[in-house]
This record gives C-alpha cells, structure tokens and sequence, in this order.
C-alpha cells in the first residue's frame, strides 16, 4: 500500500491541487509530491518508511537542517511558557538585537510573518519616506505575492509591466517598473524618464527563484549609483541570502549598502516569520512612531523568535562551517557536472554559496531524471527553478551518496535519449 498516494488523495479532497502553496505541487515534475512525516539533520521520511535526503531544505528555510536539538529543546521551553501574548517580549528585542549586531548598517528592524509581508512592508515604507508612487523590479524575480509584484513583462520594450496572475487589476499595477536583470543601462533609461517618481528599486542580490543566479557586483552598484542619485531608495530582498552564506547579509559580502533589506526563512529557524529593517531615519517613518501603516496579531511570536534566536547563536557559534557548506556545493555541482558530461548530457548547474540549481536542455530530462533521484532517496526542490540547498546538518557521506545516485540518474536518460 503507498501511504503517500494514499494521503495525497486525501488532500487533494480538501485542499487546492492537494497543497497550500503552488511549487509544492509537482506539477512541474509530474507525478504525487511527497508527504512527509517526520525529518531529522538532512533527511526527511515519509509516510512508506522512505528516508531522503533534503535539498529543498523548506525553500532554504532550515540551513541547520532538520529539527536541530538545541532549538528543539530551545522552543519548547519557550512554548510552555505561553504562545503569544500580544505585547513586546524579551525574546524578540533579543532576536532583533541579534540581527541588528550581525548587520550592523541596519538600526532597526520590524518583525513580520512572511518574507511575503517583509517586501510588502519594506515598498510601503520606501513609498512613505520618498512620497513617491512607482517601484522598479526585475524579470523573473521574486519577492512573494503581493499583488503588485505579481507582474510580467509587457511586449518589446515596455517598462510597464502586466498582471501576472488573475484577480489582480491592472489599476493596481500601474506603478510596478520592470526591468531586464543585470542590464544597467536598460534601468538608466528607465530612470531617464521616471526617476523622479521612484521611491524604490527591490533586488535579489542572488537570483534564487529563477535557478541560482551569483551575485553581479558592478550591476548592484550600478543600482547603488543610480538611486541614491535619483533619490530613490534601494532595497535588497535578501529573504534567501540572508545568513545563508556567512553570519550576516549578502550586501556586506558585497561591500553594497541598501537602504532597506527584507528578510526570512533562515531567521525564523523554519516557523513563519519576515522581517525588515534600516537605518534609524528611515524606520521613524513606520507606525508608531511614523504616519506609514504596518500591524500584526502574530509578529515577534515568541516562540517564532526564540526558533529564530536559537537558530543565530547556533550559526554564530560555528560560523567557520559556512565555508564547509560552500566547499561541499562545489564539490556536488562539480561532481554532477562531470557525470553529466561523462554522458554527453547537457546539464547546466549553477551554483554560490550553498544554492545550487540544475538545468537540462529538456524539461522532460529533468522530470525523468527527478523522479529516479526520488526512487533512490534524493529529495531535490521540485523544479528547475527553484534553488536547492545545502544544511549544516549535510555531511560527505549524504553528497557522495548523492553523486552516485545520480550517476544512475543521469544513465537512465541518456538510456532513454
Ligand atoms: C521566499 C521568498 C519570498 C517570500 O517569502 P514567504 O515567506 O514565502 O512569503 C520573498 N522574496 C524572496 C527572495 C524569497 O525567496
């Protein structure tokens, strides 16, 4: 009997496609996504008594990996002591205090539910402190589903973007720019025309939505030059990156320095959480202190926070470690890069830090090839554009049982081609 058909025919009665969020769904990949029971380090089970290992990682949320014992012990402590109260508490001045010390050009920080609500914070603020209406974002990025980000590019050159999803008005769009990545002259033109109406351009500093895509410094702070000349603010989503490469902000790697950062996943230590942050004349802007609305029942959740907590000091405390996780996402992308080309496939893999995403010339390659790494216990996120992970909790063992899993992976396609 397969338990996870089973319960994905279950869910499929009651929620949406079976799932509460759309890449969730394998539609990408074909086939029943996996419903997972328990995980531990780097591998998740399932309801069959498969084990896997964990690329996917929540969508980069969990770099210690799977319940960590020092968080677990950490949070539940916290959770006896009550869920949410409504009121500061002293977990989240310390959270805050935390990240604001890691990132120092940041003075204050407001905590949110979701990198989706960060984003949605930080372009409100930004609108509020310039007074002005119309932000900049480019193709293919994304900074979560507020509906004027859900846009695409328009025809030819047009800078105005078009609703990319239903149910958003194209009157609620009509300040989204949208820009090519990585071509600067392309966003100095756009500037040329409008830049006195921009109070914000918002950047993933490392594509992670699109397949990886490695930070361009000199296009960055192009972004830099070009806003701070305008007046314009720059906001780096660094909702991803945040502590994912080393103890503090991708923009300090950089040497890049926005004006308003978003983050999540990573600080919350896999429970909900986003947040924002800038430099003190910024932020007054923000209610209470300012006329620029943001309110929230569950935001600086207690336990949220000491999940997020817990999860900083830990990565403080073994923040040499980060360049393992770097040495063994070279050695995995490189290793599968040879096999790939040990087999004559082409197989595109993108890699910094510890994100990695693979690409084949085919979708239906990367389907086939999916599906047989699932069969012998390698969970990958489910699509080619979606970014892979690897956690403090990964260890040789797990990367090298990865590369001969794929090896086969990679036979049984060039079997098939
Ligand atoms: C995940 C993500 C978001 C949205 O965060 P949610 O917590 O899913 O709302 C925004 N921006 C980037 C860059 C992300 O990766």
């Amino acid at each position: 009997m397969d338990k996870t058909k089973e319960l994905f025919n279950l869910a499929k009665r009651y929620l949406v496609g079976g799932v509460d969020s759309p890449v969730r769904s394998f539609s990408y990949v074909g086939g029943n996504p996996l419903v997972i029971k328990s995980a531990k380090g780097s591998k998740v089970f399932d309801y069959n008594g498969n084990n896997f290992i964990d690329y996917s990682l929540s969508f980069g949320a969990l770099i210690l990996g799977h319940a960590h014992p020092a968080v677990v012990t950490a949070v539940k402590k916290k959770i006896s002591a009550g869920f949410s109260f409504g009121t500061t508490n002293k977990t989240e001045i310390e959270l805050a205090q935390e990240i604001i010390n890691a990132i120092p050009f940041i003075k204050k920080i407001r905590f949110v539910n979701s990198g989706t609500e960060a984003v949605m914070g930080a372009l409100r603020l930004a609108r509020g402190y310039t007074q002005r209406d119309k932000i900049l974002k480019f193709r293919h990025a994304y900074h979560g589903h507020a509906d004027y980000l859900l846009v695409k590019s328009g025809s030819g050159l047009a800078t105005l973007g078009i609703s990319a999803s239903l149910g958003v008005p194209d009157d609620f769009i009509k300040h989204t720019l949208i820009a090519p990545g990585g071509d600067i002259d392309y966003v100095k033109n756009i500037f040329r025309k409008y830049g006195q109406e921009i109070a914000a351009v918002i950047v993933e500093p490392v594509g992670g939505n699109y397949g990886v895509i490695p930070p361009d410094s000199s296009f960055l702070a192009g972004l830099r030059k070009i806003t701070r000349n305008c007046g314009s603010l720059l906001i780096f989503d660094e909702v991803i990156s945040g502590f994912s490469f080393h103890y503090g902000s991708l923009a300090q790697v950089l040497g890049i320095t926005p004006d308003i950062i978003c983050l999540g996943k990573i600080i919350g230590g896999g429970l909900p959480i986003g947040a924002f942050g800038a430099k003190e004349k910024i932020m007054r802007y923000l209610a209470p202190l300012g006329n620029v609305y943001q309110a929230s029942t569950f935001a600086g959740n207690p336990v949220v926070m000491q999940s997020g907590l817990s999860t900083l000091k830990i990565l403080k405390k073994f923040k040499e470690d980060y360049k393992r996780l770097e040495k063994l996402t070279n050695i995995l992308a490189e290793s599968l890069k040879k096999e790939a080309l040990l087999r004559k496939i082409s197989l595109e893999i993108s890699y910094y830090g510890n994100m990695f995403s693979l690409k084949f010339k085919e979708k239906k390659q990367f389907s086939g090839f999916y599906k047989f790494m699932l069969k012998q216990g390698v969970y990958f996120s489910p699509s080619e554009f979606e970014a892979n992970f690897i956690s403090f909790a990964h260890t040789q063992k797990d990367i090298a049982k990865t590369i001969i899993a794929a090896g086969r992976g990679l036979d049984k396609i060039s079997v098939v081609h």
